[in-house]
This record gives C-alpha cells, sequence and structure tokens, in this order.
C-alpha cells in the first residue's frame, strides 16, 4: 500500500498539498469524500462565473443570470428595524445607477466598503422599478488581480460546513491551481491518439486545466467535451464489454423449430396480422434463440403496441422445441390478464398453461407444482411468486418479464436458477419508452429490440387539458360518451407521503361521481382493497356491468378495456409525465376515438405547464420520454439508482446525447478490432483500465 501512494503521484493524500494542510484535510475528507489528489483533482466545478468581463449598467437587463460590475459607491444607508433591517447601496459606473442590498453581515459591509470608494461587484441583477437591484451581490476592492476582468471563476459544489469554514470556491480554486501545478507532469493521455485526433479533443493536461481555471470559455466548452467523451467512452467500453463476455460465456438453449409458430400463425387462432414492427422484433428474437448464444434482451413498445403476442409467440418459439416459459408480471391483475388473454391461444394449440400468484390457494399450488416440475405445464402466468423455491422446472428455457424497468441482481439470479443446467434466455419488456441515450447507458449491456409502430386502425388518443372549474362541462362530455356505449376511468394520484388526504380525495371523488352519473354504476379500486375484491370491481368494469371506473394509480400498467374509451386524470398536476402517459394508454384500445382529460387546478408551475402541454401536443412515447429526462434529468428518471449510472462525474444524459453517440461507436469499433486492447495504440486503454482496478482496491483511505 505504502509503496503505491508512494509511486503514484494521485495516491498522494490531500494534506501534503500546499495551503491544505491535517486540519483542511480532516474537513475536506469528512464533507466531499475527497481523500487524494486524485480525488481532488476530479472534484468538477458545476459551473463557472463569467468575470472576464464588466457590464455597463446601462446594458443590464433582467434575462443576465449574473453580472461583473466596475464602480463607485455613491450612498451606504441602512434601513428598518429589527428583521427587516437592511443595508442598501448605490452604486454607479456612470452609465446608470443600480442599487445592492444587504440583510446580512450588515456591520461587516459598512467597515469594508466605504462611499465614493471603487469596488467590483457580482450578481444577479433584478428588475425594481425604474432601477435594477441586487440582493446580496459579492463585492471587492480593485485589485491587480480582478481590475481588468479577465478569469472564469470555478464554482464548486459546497456543503455549509465548508462554507462557514471558509473552504469555498475561491479557496478550493487557490489550492487546485497549486495542485494542478503539480500535477501536470504526472497526467497521462488516456484516451489512443487516434480518437483524440478523431474527435479534435483537447489532452488530457489541457483538459484539466481548463476545467477548472479556463482561459476562455471556448477553453471551458473543449475541456467539458474531452472529459465527456472520456467517461462515456470508458462507461460504454465496460458495457459493451460485459455484453460480449455475456454471450460468449453463457451458452444458450437453441430453438430452431418454428413448426408451433407456423401451427398458430395457420390454424386461425392468431386474431390479427402482425404489425412490421412486431415482425421484426420476432426475427431479432429468434436470431438469438436460434444461435446457441444467451438471449438478455429488452424489448420496448409504447402502451398499446402489442408486446403481449410479440412474447406469446416467443414463447411458442420456445415450446415448439421442448422448453416451457413462464411470464411474470408485477401485479395480480396484470398477470390475471395475460393468463385470461393467453389462455385461449395456448388451449387451442393444445398447450397447458397456469396461472400462480400470492392469491393462489395452498391446494392450488399443489396442482400446479408437479405438474411444472414434470414439463405438463407448458407456460406459467405469474408475479413474483414466481421466483419462490417450491416452483421448479423441468425445462426452463424462456422467461418473460413484463412492465417492469429493471429486476435486480437477486431476481435474475433466481430466475437463472430455475434451469441449473442452461440459464433460460431472458426477455424484458417495458412500455416506459426511455430515450435512446438513457438506453445506452441503463440497457448497454442488453440488446435492445423496439416496437415503434401501432397496430393499423388505431385513432391517436385526443388529449385535452381543463381547469377543476370546469368540471360540470367535463361531466356532460362523459355522460355523451357513456350514452355511446362507451367506458370511462377516472384517476386518483396516490402519493406515499399523504396516503390519508389521498384516500379521501378518492372516496369524494368516488361520491361526487356516483351522485352526479345516478343512472349509471360506478367501480372503484384502490390499494387498501384486498386483492379479490379489486378483481371483482375490475372484472365488473370488464364485463361492461359498470361504466365508470374510479381508481387509484393501481391500473397504471398493462389493463385492457378496449371499450373504456375516456380517460379522466385526476390531479395531473401530481404526476409525472411518462407516468400520465401510462395512463392515458389505458384508452384507445378499440376501434373507437379515445379521449384523455387532464384535470389540473389553475396555478401550475412552468414545468407542469410543459408536462401538461407536451402530452396534449404528442402520444409518442419516445418524444415524452425526452421531455421527461430534460426536466427531470436522469437521476429521478425509473430504473437509473440501481444502474449506477449516477456514477457519471461529469457527463449530463440529458444534455450530451451526441457525445455519447459518438464514444459509444468509438468504444464498438475499438472492441471489435481489439478486443483485449492489445495493439499498441491501445495502451492507453489498457493502462488506464488498470489504474481505474487499482482505484477500486485501494484501501488507503479507510486508514
Ligand atoms: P402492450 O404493448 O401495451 O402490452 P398489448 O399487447 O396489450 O399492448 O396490446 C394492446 C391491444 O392491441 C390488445 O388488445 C391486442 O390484442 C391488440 N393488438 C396487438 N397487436 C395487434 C395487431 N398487430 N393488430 C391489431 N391489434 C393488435
Ligand atoms: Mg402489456
Amino acid at each position: 500500500m505504502n509503496q503505491r501512494t508512494t509511486t503514484n503521484f494521485f495516491d498522494t493524500k490531500i494534506e501534503f498539498l500546499k495551503g491544505v494542510g491535517p486540519q483542511r484535510a480532516v474537513t475536506l475528507n469528512k464533507e466531499l469524500n475527497i481523500f487524494t489528489f486524485g480525488d481532488l483533482i476530479q472534484y468538477y466545478p458545476f459551473r463557472h462565473e463569467d468575470r472576464s468581463r464588466f457590464h455597463r449598467i446601462n446594458e443590464l437587463t433582467e434575462e443576465l443570470t449574473a453580472v461583473q460590475l466596475k464602480g463607485r459607491i455613491r450612498s451606504m444607508v441602512v434601513v428598518g428595524e429589527g428583521y427587516k433591517r437592511r443595508l442598501t447601496v448605490e452604486f454607479t459606473d456612470g452609465t446608470g445607477v443600480v442599487e445592492f442590498v444587504y440583510f446580512q453581515s450588515i456591520d461587516w459591509h459598512l467597515k469594508h466598503f466605504k462611499e465614493g470608494g471603487e469596488y467590483i461587484a457580482y450578481g444577479k441583477p433584478q428588475r425594481y422599478g425604474q432601477r435594477f437591484n441586487f440582493s446580496h451581490p459579492e463585492i471587492e476592492t480593485i485589485n491587480p488581480e480582478n481590475e481588468n476582468g479577465g478569469y472564469f471563476q470555478p464554482v464548486y459544489n459546497l456543503t455549509e460546513t465548508l462554507r462557514k469554514k471558509h473552504l469555498d470556491s475561491r479557496f478550493l480554486s487557490k489550492v487546485m491551481r497549486t495542485l494542478l501545478e503539480q500535477a501536470t507532469p504526472h497526467f497521462k493521455e488516456t484516451l489512443p491518439e487516434e480518437l483524440v485526433r478523431k474527435f479534435r479533443l483537447f489532452s488530457k493536461t489541457d483538459a484539466m486545466w481548463n476545467i477548472h481555471l479556463p482561459e476562455s470559455e471556448a477553453a471551458l466548452n473543449q475541456a467539458l467535451r474531452r472529459l465527456k467523451f472520456e467517461e462515456l467512452f470508458y462507461n460504454q467500453l465496460r458495457l459493451i464489454k460485459n455484453k460480449i463476455l455475456h454471450k460468449t460465456e453463457y451458452p444458450g438453449q437453441i430453438f430452431t423449430n418454428l413448426d408451433l409458430v407456423k401451427k398458430f400463425y395457420t390454424e386461425g387462432s392468431m386474431p390479427f396480422e402482425l404489425t412490421n414492427a412486431q415482425k421484426r422484433v420476432l426475427r431479432e428474437i429468434h436470431d438469438d434463440l436460434k444461435t446457441g448464444k444467451h438471449m438478455n434482451r429488452l424489448l420496448q413498445g409504447d402502451v398499446g403496441s402489442g408486446k403481449t403476442i410479440v412474447a406469446f409467440i416467443a414463447m411458442l418459439m420456445a415450446i415448439g422445441n421442448g422448453a416451457q416459459t413462464c411470464i411474470m408480471a408485477p401485479t395480480e391483475i396484470l398477470a390475471d390478464q395475460h393468463y385470461r388473454g393467453l389462455k385461449g391461444f395456448a388451449e387451442a394449440l393444445g398447450l397447458k398453461i397456469a396461472l400462480l400468484t400470492g392469491s393462489t390457494t395452498k391446494k392450488g399450488r399443489k396442482l400446479i407444482f408437479p405438474d411444472l416440475a414434470e414439463g405438463n405445464i407448458h407456460i406459467i402466468v405469474g408475479t413474483h411468486a414466481l421466483l419462490e423455491d417450491p416452483v421448479q422446472f423441468k425445462n426452463l428455457g424462456l422467461c418473460i418479464i413484463d412492465e417492469q424497468h429493471r429486476f435486480g441482481v437477486a431476481q435474475r439470479a433466481k430466475l437463472w436458477a430455475k434451469n441449473p443446467t442452461i440459464p433460460p434466455h431472458i426477455l424484458v419488456m417495458t412500455a416506459t419508452p426511455i430515450p435512446r441515450t438513457l438506453a445506452m447507458t441503463l440497457y448497454g449491456d442488453l440488446d435492445v429490440s423496439i416496437i415503434d409502430e401501432l397496430p393499423a386502425g388505431r385513432k391517436p388518443i385526443k388529449t385535452v387539458h381543463r381547469y377543476d372549474q370546469h368540471r360540470l362541462n367535463v361531466f356532460s362530455f362523459l355522460r355523451d360518451e357513456i350514452k355511446k356505449g362507451r367506458q370511462v376511468y377516472m384517476v386518483y394520484p396516490l402519493i406515499e407521503e399523504s396516503e390519508k388526504l389521498d384516500y379521501k380525495d378518492l372516496m369524494d371523488g368516488y361520491e361526487s361521481v356516483s351522485r352526479a352519473f345516478p343512472e349509471y354504476h360506478v367501480s372503484i379500486v384502490h390499494g387498501k382493497m384486498l386483492a379479490y375484491e379489486k378483481d371483482d370491481e375490475m372484472q365488473r368494469f370488464v364485463r361492461g356491468e359498470t361504466q365508470i371506473m374510479v381508481a387509484t394509480t393501481v391500473i397504471e400498467v398493462g389493463v385492457n378495456v378496449p371499450n373504456a374509451s375516456v380517460m379522466v386524470i385526476e390531479s395531473a398536476e401530481r404526476f409525472g409525465l411518462s407516468q400520465l402517459h401510462q395512463l392515458r394508454g389505458r384508452v384507445g384500445r378499440g376501434a373507437e376515438q379515445s379521449y384523455c382529460v387532464l384535470m389540473t387546478g389553475v396555478k401550475l408551475s412552468k414545468d407542469t405547464r410543459l408536462r401538461i402541454e407536451t402530452l396534449c401536443q404528442t402520444n409518442n412515447g419516445f418524444e415524452i420520454a425526452d421531455v421527461d429526462l430534460k426536466l427531470r434529468g436522469p437521476g429521478d428518471l425509473a430504473g437509473t439508482q440501481q444502474s449506477g449510472l449516477l456514477d457519471l462525474l461529469i457527463a449530463d444524459l440529458a444534455k450530451d446525447g451526441e457525445i455519447l453517440k459518438a464514444a459509444r461507436a468509438a468504444a464498438e469499433s475499438i472492441l471489435n478490432e481489439d478486443p483485449t486492447f492489445i495493439l499498441p495504440k491501445n495502451e492507453p486503454i489498457r493502462s488506464h483500465i488498470d489504474s481505474l482496478h487499482k482505484e477500486s482496491t485501494n484501501w488507503s483511505r479507510i486508514s
């Protein structure tokens, strides 16, 4: 260990840096997890303040985020009492006058600044009547370092403790300069020269200097581009390498015989013509299944795009070659629906299908388990109950996982273990379209198939936004639709923190709907009901005995009632974009024109308006996912937490799609040519990966 600390400059402990020392080192350890020179130098600023120029007061606009001014204090006055006590400073540069306001450190300011003195100030202008006003701008005396402007001040993420101890952005940028000077001879280029040249990237050294202390805005952007590229390149290299490893290390059962699939096509039980997208995806799946390589595939398709039939036909590919299959859904309602939907198809082909969920009785289980173990059951549909130990197959060949973002490692292992000889092929289906950039990182180690076409004859859902006070108009529209024989969903939010309130909203809603539509029957489904109660209600609605379904988001995923053509979403402002899109997907499944009504209060934030407008404008899940990514950032999108995606230090998947694409293509082409990086030109990759490995086993930070 010791040897490494002395041989690798970047492993040197931070206390040995001039300007830091042991005490500050402890604070940096605790607050920012910075232990070594390497940690510090990779603590990138999240933005820079442009101090390269001075604005003139007469060119200020409200759009400017922050400006630097150079001028004179004309007056300083303390006004107000108690918590209203504040210092107001009139500041002029000859082109106009602005006002600075300080509520804090008033006495400090009075002591350090004088009327008539010349200063430099930095802050955000806000229009206040005729004048611009600055709240708590930074102000400093003019000195040779700042008098001409000319630098970009890095801004680092800080904690309260750091601020209190004056370990602020200024401090960090000062020690960073010292560190960069010492580190420069130690920087090693981590990218092959070929890539640096091809993409016109900054060298590692230039990038490191300019990310912290940029010479110009252009240099800063180049530094960012270089470091993002590097990060995404190594991220993709790892994922694609895993994918290749997976393919070479794990065999899969070989399913070549398509007789059963043909029988399904020809013997008339196939209810419709497949869309071209469905056919293409089935070809992609069959290409996997016939090769002997293990399939690990993600099937993305918007709600209603027809993933179920694709799953069924994939299962036929396996069953026709003597294997068993399972399909796992996240809820009982969904499992049940799959079972009901597939039963007819399966039985027409002479196949045995079973359902296993948490509510399957002991007696029911006793019937299923032996049949499954002996291979008499061809398809088993279920929930997580399928993962339990007594569920044993004779020869499980294919697992379909429906509507789940990404199942965890432990669950995956359990599924694999269901066939001890040779792991079952895996097809994960999701109706949450993921923007391509995100899919590349999140699912970069899976193969991805996309159904990007809806079955013919579907009318696009019409989506409108209505305010709560126009509820009566909405109700009369619902009445018209129900008269035509349609059914209606009314969905209420259910968010855990305010479960009680939500429940009350739901019940109030149910009562007012029942009162408003005395001539119709109203169903209600929510999370507090027992499984069989929910199921009964759901079935009443499916059979058309009730016309209106009042529900919480339990109906969100997968439920299919083609005659339901109107979806009213209450408090739509409380739902996320992709969740609204999912909910809307419950309608538009039949031949009739379908509608989605988004109900909200009048007061909406800018983001909420954008969400609602996006939904009114498009039905395309991928477009919606892109907006969602931009609004929320990748960290909040479903499934990202467990993927290590958040380890990205500098790249931003919402913005860096182009860089990601280039980095991925570069990683692919290098892996194709030189999978183990033995060519001399790929030496930088080899040694960088080595150093990353060392870093992850570096124990020095524990002492
Ligand atoms: P999802 O992709 O959301 O799971 P489903 O598989 O539930 O979609 O399919 C939605 C509806 O579309 C179902 O009623 C299904 O029978 C129907 N469907 C699927 N594929 C086609 C097709 N090629 N032509 C016509 N209808 C189809
Ligand atoms: Mg589905």
